[in-house]
């Protein structure tokens, strides 16, 4: 069982303490998990929770998620959020880190890694637990008044939650593979590039024709041996400035070229990329990392049969952000109504907005209004 003292963290509020109350765990899980936060598929030193209890149990570490996660602890709810990545920051970590976000409430300009880093630290007071690299895959209803619902992540293990909130935005990614890079994953092709300094003095090819290959391409090139950006056709999809921008930057850009292999050095490693180029010519580029930047596809999945209304890959909720199944709510892009505007700053709205709601639904003498953070100790 969880020492609950463990978690009090130095200056915690009363809120937070009764939300570390609230957390309980199976007997395998230990404490260091549960503040470590990251429990990641396949490293399981401290063996898998046969169950977890929760307030709120969050599915998306988007910044919909994350935001919520910081809303449920200053509402004083205990929570976890499970998320099918290994990093949390859902599109933006994924498809846009270095992107410069210019809309969000506050902030004139923020890079979206730094958003994301935000997001995790203003959570971070309330112990949110994270479940990353784990997929949410059934949910049942069961009957007990604190924890009715039932959530089953993929591999097996439970999360018993007094609500669930939705944050699942465009549902899960899966990379659109580069077939000729069969067995190379993550030995030197990698579909996104979570930290820049990894590829500091290596030859890197990107492939790929939309924005996100050329926002790797301008964010390597300053630290990276040399770049390339190769594509299969000859005009892109990428906005015109900015691959004027990576023109200008000097990258060199091959278009109508097919990648044909990815090839070893003596040791094993990357070192080669071989390219067909339109008209005959083949081409060979060193390279010590191939980023794969083809495009997401994205897909509800186990979602689509949790018995909510779901239309055009979107889950319908009423004003409070409440789906039509008891005690699950959804928020940020994965959600549907009239006017409904998928943007990061409607999506932290909406999740003000559903966690008040829980709070109350958890709790009927709660307050809806949470009261001004500003005013909180
Ligand atoms: C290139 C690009 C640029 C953008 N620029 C802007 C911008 O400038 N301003 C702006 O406001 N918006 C922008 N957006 C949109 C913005 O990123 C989204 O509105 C925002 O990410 C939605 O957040 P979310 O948390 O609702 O969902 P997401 O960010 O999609 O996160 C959802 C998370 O849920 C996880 N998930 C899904 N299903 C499961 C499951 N069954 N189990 C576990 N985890 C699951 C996913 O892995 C994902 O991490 C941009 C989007 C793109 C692609």
């Amino acid at each position: 069982m969880l020492d609950p003292e463990f978690l009090f963290c130095h200056n915690a509020s009363l809120a937070q303490r009764d939300a570390a109350r609230r957390v309980s765990f199976g007997t395998k899980i230990g404490t260091e998990t549960a503040t470590t936060h990251h429990w990641r598929k396949g490293g399981e030193p401290m063996g898998s929770p046969e169950e977890m209890s929760v307030d709120v149990l969050v599915v998306g570490a988007g910044p919909t998620g994350l935001f919520a996660a910081y809303y449920a602890g200053f509402r004083g709810l205990s929570m976890a959020i499970v998320d099918s990545l290994p990093e949390t920051g859902g599109q933006v970590t994924a498809m846009y880190p270095e992107k410069m976000i210019y809309d969000v409430g506050g902030f004139p300009a923020v890079r979206g890694r730094d958003l994301i880093k935000g997001l995790v630290e203003q959570a971070a007071p309330w112990n949110p637990v994270y479940l990353l690299g784990r997929k949410a895959v059934s949910l049942e209803e069961v009957a007990d008044e604190d924890r009715p619902l039932r959530m089953t992540l993929d591999g097996g293990d439970v999360v018993r939650a007094g609500a669930v909130l939705i944050t699942a935005g465009i549902g899960e990614f899966t990379p659109r593979p580069l077939p000729a890079g069969d067995g190379w994953l993550g030995k030197g092709l990698v579909h996104f590039v979570p930290a820049l300094d990894v590829h500091r003095d290596q030859h890197v090819v990107v492939v790929g024709g939309g924005d996100s290959a050329f926002d790797w391409v301008l964010a390597l090139k300053p630290i990276a041996a040399s770049v390339a950006l190769v594509h299969r056709r000859s005009r892109f999809r990428a906005a015109e400035s900015i691959v004027k921008e990576a023109r200008e930057a000097g990258v060199r850009i091959i278009t109508d070229a097919e990648v044909t292999a990815l090839r070893e050095d003596a040791e094993g490693g990357l070192a080669e990329i071989a390219l067909d180029v339109k008209g005959g010519d083949s081409l060979v580029l060193p390279a010590q990392a191939v980023v794969a930047a083809l495009g997401f596809t994205a897909d509800l999945g186990p979602i689509e049969n949790w018995g909510l209304k779901i239309e055009r890959r979107a889950i319908d909720v009423d004003s409070t952000m409440a789906t039509a199944r008891h005690r699950v709510y959804a928020a940020g892009d994965v959600v549907s109504y009239p006017g409904k505007v998928k943007l990061i700053a409607t999506g932290f709205g909406e999740a003000a907005t559903a966690i008040n709601n829980i709070a109350v639904a958890l709790n009927p003498d709660a307050h809806l209004f949470p009261g001004h953070s500003s005013n909180a100790e």
